[in-house]
């Protein structure tokens, strides 16, 4: 367990993964009802990094009950926003306070170069958590003229835009402390609470930020924080009838059964799915960036983003340079452990992950998919695989339709703005997609006929807290981040007076 390889991880850290974690319920850290447990793996090493409670169909429902309470209470629901500001503001700066030790234990969790772990998973949930305090004081309805004709009545009529209740948040492994932000910052804002369920293979800086939320002073009760798997803790929150709203980020699978439990009791429900984003490149580009922010949008996070420019169409006259420029850049990329010092890129976050994402390149390669560069595990320990870059791919092949998550690229030429146009929509999915060129008209034409919920024009995987984020198609339901998470967060009551 603690063994030297992790003096890079710091002290603050390495304290965090010495005993067993437990679960958050009403304030409180405790061990499961019936006392099981599961393991953290570290997947550099395959070795595991501490014990943690597995919280079954009891815990869910003391965590749930404990969420209703502190709903109710006077204390949370009738908080002026301002205190809710000042306490999500508060948390920020917890939470960088303990940039290190997060940065730490995100790196050693999910595998990530601890520089990422440090600029985009920590820093990135600071900012988003101060930019989401800024909105508990910012909700608002609208006033209404109304028509209804009786003789001689007047009318008054509003709308508030009040907190949904308790909600349900499961969040992925790619990027654990930032998913759990994204999903508790506007949830608290509007004075929601909150029953968060990290994915089990990552769970640690979920339960750091729960130490930090209480060292905040949010009331108890207010965030529960449950880890075990989602087949029996996760289905559990989802259809305990004590929650009233849920908010789902992972595959599009687990979203669709999430979204049909959800209409029995007709919870509230938003889910962030999965993704096939094309990167498409104009010859008229400059390639040197085009090429280096494609092979950035497939192998950032080893390719483990929603979002990840998994699909790359180069115009025909540029595609074999650009094709080999982003090999190159494949070819040189250190694989190592996150927390090793010139690491960049880490192992895929499980073993299950990586065989998925080794037999997604045994079926490229059956269906007669090219190997440029890659295509096959690194090293004999850990869950590393090499990046790897196909052509020669069908436009029904496997690895062009289905979402790998893995760094694992499928590049294809075009030829004209109806052809990039039809294979970009040629998908399922609908999350982002990037377009490279300097050609203003391309670009605006091409922009309005993606069907996405993002597209970035030279540039890739750039989000901020003010932007609308989703999907179109199975991509997802609902958009988070910006105003729209106040809206996902709060319903409607209309509200008509006679005067
Ligand atoms: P997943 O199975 O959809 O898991 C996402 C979250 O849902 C985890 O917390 C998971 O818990 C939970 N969950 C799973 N089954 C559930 C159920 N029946 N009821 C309630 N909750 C449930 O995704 P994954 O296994 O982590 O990854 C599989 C694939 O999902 C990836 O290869 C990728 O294609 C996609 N993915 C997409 C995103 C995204 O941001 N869009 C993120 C991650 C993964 P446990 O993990 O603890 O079982
Ligand atoms: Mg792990």
């Amino acid at each position: 367990m603690q063994t030297a390889q992790y003096s890079a991880l710091g002290e603050a850290a390495r304290r965090f993964i010495a005993e067993k974690r437990r679960l958050l319920i009403d304030g409180q850290w405790v061990d499961a009802a019936d006392g099981k447990t599961f393991a953290a793996i570290d997947p550099a090493t395959e070795g595991e990094i501490c014990q943690l409670a597995e919280a079954g169909p009891d815990d869910v429902d003391r965590a749930v009950k404990a969420a209703r309470r502190a709903f109710e209470d006077s204390k949370w629901s009738r908080m002026r926003p301002a205190d809710r500001e000042r306490l999500l503001l508060k948390l920020a700066d917890l939470v960088e306070a303990n940039t290190d030790q997060l940065a730490g234990l995100e790196s050693l969790d999910v595998g990530k170069p601890l520089f990422l772990a440090r600029i985009i998973d920590v820093h990135g949930t600071v900012e988003f958590l101060r930019y989401m305090a800024g909105w508990a004081t910012k909700v608002e309805g609208r006033t209404l003229d109304v028509s209804i004709g009786i003789p001689n009545a007047e009318f008054q009529a509003y709308t508030l835009r009040q907190p949904i209740g308790v909600v349900a948040q499961i969040i992925p492994w790619n990027f654990p402390l930032a998913m759990a932000a994204w999903k508790l910052a506007p949830a608290l804002a509007v004075g929601c609470t909150a029953v968060l369920k990290p994915a089990e293979q990552t769970c640690l800086t979920a339960l750091r930020l729960g130490e930090l939320i209480q060292e905040a002073g949010f009331p108890a009760g207010v965030v529960n924080i449950l880890t075990g798997p989602g087949e029996t803790t996760g289905a559990a929150l989802v259809a305990h009838p004590g929650i009233d709203k849920i908010a789902f980020t992972g595959s599009t699978g687990v979203g669709k059964l999430i979204g049909k439990s959800a209409m029995d009791s007709l919870k509230r429900v938003s889910l962030e799915l999965g993704g096939k984003s094309p990167v498409i490149i104009a010859a008229d580009a400059d390639l040197d960036q085009a090429i280096q922010g494609a092979a950035d949008a497939i192998f950032f996070n080893q390719g483990q983003v929603c979002t990840a420019g998994s699909r790359l169409y180069a115009e025909q006259s540029v595609f074999d340079r650009v094709v080999a420029g982003v090999a190159d850049i494949a070819k040189s990329l250190k694989l190592g452990a996150g927390y090793a010092p010139d690491t960049q890129l880490g192992p895929l976050v499980s073993g299950e992950q990586m065989e998925r994402v080794l037999h997604y390149i045994d079926t490229g390669r059956r269906e007669g998919g090219e190997v440029v560069t890659g295509g096959a595990r690194h090293g004999g320990q850990g869950y590393f695989v090499q990046p790897t870059v196909f052509t020669n791919c069908g436009p029904n092949a496997t690895v062009l339709r289905e979402e790998i998550f893995g760094p694992v690229l499928v590049a294809s030429p075009y030829r004209s703005v109806d052809d990039i146009a039809a294979l970009a929509n040629d998908t399922s999915y609908g999350l982002a997609a990037s377009i490279w060129s300097n050609n203003l008209s391309f670009v605006h034409r091409l922009t309005k006929r993606i069907k996405a919920g993002t597209v970035w024009v030279n540039c890739h995987n750039f989000v901020d807290p003010n932007l609308p984020f989703g999907g179109f198609k199975q991509s997802g339901l609902g958009r988070e981040n910006g105003r729209d998470a106040i809206d996902l967060y709060t319903e409607t009551k209309t509200v008509l007076m006679k005067i």
